[in-house]
């Protein structure tokens, strides 16, 4: 039984972020999404927020797991037995950065390997921050993120119903 984790802040969890979970579920025989407590980042959503809203996105998925882990990745991929860790690449801007993460934790754990996979081509240029500056200033998000995410970021920013939906100014 080859198990994989694939880390993140996912503040929130996007369609990309979707896309990458649901291929490498198809890889592996189990996936746990793991975000990341307390990234070196300031948050917009709790961990208890970010776990539902994935928990609500993959929760129909019979070999995807949610959890959440503090501290080094490659310790909660041995404390949960994942040989992988999962990450999603956009453009050549990530792969620096992935790359950098990923020496670094082949360093700290040999045996967990990294697993990248490419992001699909609608959602290139789609981050979470972003997105979130974008629903802040009441953009159309609906066609980025699942519906419930949607709701929760309007209900973040205090905008009105027709936010998040409304295309253009
Ligand atoms: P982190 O803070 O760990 O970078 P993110 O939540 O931003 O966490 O992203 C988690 C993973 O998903 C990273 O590997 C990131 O490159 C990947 N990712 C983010 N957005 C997309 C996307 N639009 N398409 C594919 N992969 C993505």
């Amino acid at each position: 039984m080859t198990k994989a984790v694939y880390p993140g802040s996912f503040d929130p969890v996007t369609n990309g972020h979707l896309d990458i979970a649901v291929r490498a579920a198809s890889l592996f025989d189990e996936l746990i999404v793991a975000v990341y407590d307390a990234p070196p980042k300031h948050l917009l959503f709790t961990t208890d927020q970010r776990v539902e809203l994935m928990r609500q996105a993959l929760g129909h998925l019979p070999n995807v797991k949610i959890g959440f882990f503090t501290g080094l990745i490659v310790d909660y991929a041995h404390k949960v037995g994942a040989r992988a860790i999962v990450r999603g690449l956009r453009m050549s801007s990530d792969f620096e950065h992935e790359f950098e993460m990923a020496l670094m934790n082949k360093n700290l754990a040999p045996d967990v390997e990294v697993v990248c996979l490419m992001t699909a081509v609608d959602f290139q240029f789609l981050s979470s921050s972003l997105l979130k500056e974008v629903a802040q200033l009441g953009g159309s998000i609906s066609n980025l993120v699942p519906k419930h995410v949607a709701a929760a970021l309007k209900k973040k920013y205090s905008l009105p119903e027709e936010s998040v939906s409304r295309k253009g100014g």
